[in-house]
């Protein structure tokens, strides 16, 4: 219980960016090490039992290294130039192949509501430079060119096509989980039996104490500096989708990033998502595809999957979640 408050606190301040080792020591007795670096756009805090600078910069590395595969915003990353080559199938790293394997199952698991192919619809919305709202035609050019049936991964040969050009793909939706998994393998092997990875607020805990619990706090959607609740986890990531990470307001409408892949326009009923699971690249891409499937059908299939639960806020504010974590969720006074 002792530690499971610690932690916590941990993670309120962390939530709130006032992340300082200071603070830590004081309320550990001097036994939490944060380390943290600019990556994937956000600050990645990795933090130890002990002093372990080296295997926190190991991960660091790791995950820059696998930034620069999978970005969109360089031209020489992998990524762009399975894009650019489209329809010619492009060599791939092991790491972009087996990202992209993981990105087709959660597309056909969740009926294409993650839709890896959405790069055209994210291009035309262009959050990354304030956005704009794309014209109806627009939408339906760029929808053309959306399925996950455009992608053709041969593991045998190791390369990834795309079936025509306009076809791009964007893993903005699991490559942060799938980059925290590796980075998080790059830790176990240099034999640390307890962290925490905080990629901006999706956390990724590790103990080889299986019985260790862990509380995150959950951000509250309107209160960047507010928390709605905690939840208590075991070894395992847990991941938040919400409209209030890129968007613009127009005329008293808010556009978020989180896109539906069948209108082409972002998913509307929910505020947010947060997924829990053993895996972060499995959280992070669930997070996207529950945003679009909405609570019945989104809460359904966290329900029916196995080492996942989910919880959603709509956009009522009501909170529902997976009975797996009914109990668990504690509101929070703010
Ligand atoms: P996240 O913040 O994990 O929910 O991911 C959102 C990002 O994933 C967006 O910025 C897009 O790059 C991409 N994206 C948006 N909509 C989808 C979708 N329906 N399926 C897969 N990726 C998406
Ligand atoms: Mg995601």
């Amino acid at each position: 219980m002792k530690r499971s408050r610690l932690i916590y606190a941990l993670l309120v301040l962390s939530v709130f960016g006032l992340l300082a080792i200071g603070i830590f020591r004081a309320q550990h007795g001097g036994e939490l090490y944060t380390y943290s670096r600019i990556l994937m756009g956000t600050v990645v805090e990795i933090t130890f039992r002990e002093d372990a600078s080296e295997a926190a910069s190991a991960a660091f590395d790791e995950i820059a290294r696998l930034e620069a595969i999978f970005t969109t915003y360089r031209k020489d990353s992998e990524l762009s130039r399975i894009n650019a080559a489209a329809p010619e199938p492009v060599r791939v790293s092991p790491e972009v192949a087996e990202a992209v394997e993981l990105a087709i199952r959660v597309c056909e698991l969740t009926d294409g509501a993650f839709d890896p192919t959405v790069g055209p619809l994210v291009r035309l919305w262009n959050f990354s430079e304030g956005g704009r709202v794309p014209r109806k035609e627009e939408l339906e050019q760029a929808l053309a060119f959306v399925g996950c049936h455009n992608i053709r991964l041969d593991k045998d040969a190791m390369t990834v096509a795309l079936s025509r050009k306009g076809v791009s793909l964007d893993l903005g939706g699991i490559a942060k989980g799938y980059i925290v998994d590796k980075a998080l393998e790059v830790l176990k092997e240099r034999g640390i039996e307890w962290a925490i990875i905080n990629a901006g607020g999706d956390v990724t805990f590790y103990s080889v104490d299986p019985s260790e619990r862990f509380r995150v706090g959950i951000r509250h959607p309107d209160r960047a500096d507010g928390l709605l609740g905690t939840i208590l986890v075991g070894s395992g990531s847990v991941a938040t989708s919400g409209d209030y990470e890129r968007y613009f307001i127009k005329d008293g409408v808010r556009y978020h990033h989180i896109l539906d892949p069948r209108t082409g326009m972002p998913a509307r009923g929910l505020r947010s998502v947060t997924v829990v699971s053993k895996e972060a690249y499995l959280a992070d891409a669930l997070a996207t595809a529950i945003f679009v499937m909405g609570k019945d059908k989104g809460l359904e299939l966290a329900e029916k999957m196995e080492g996942v639960d989910a919880l959603v806020v709509d956009e009522a504010g009501g909170v529902y979640t997976t009975s797996g974590l009914e109990g668990v969720f504690e509101p929070f006074e703010n």
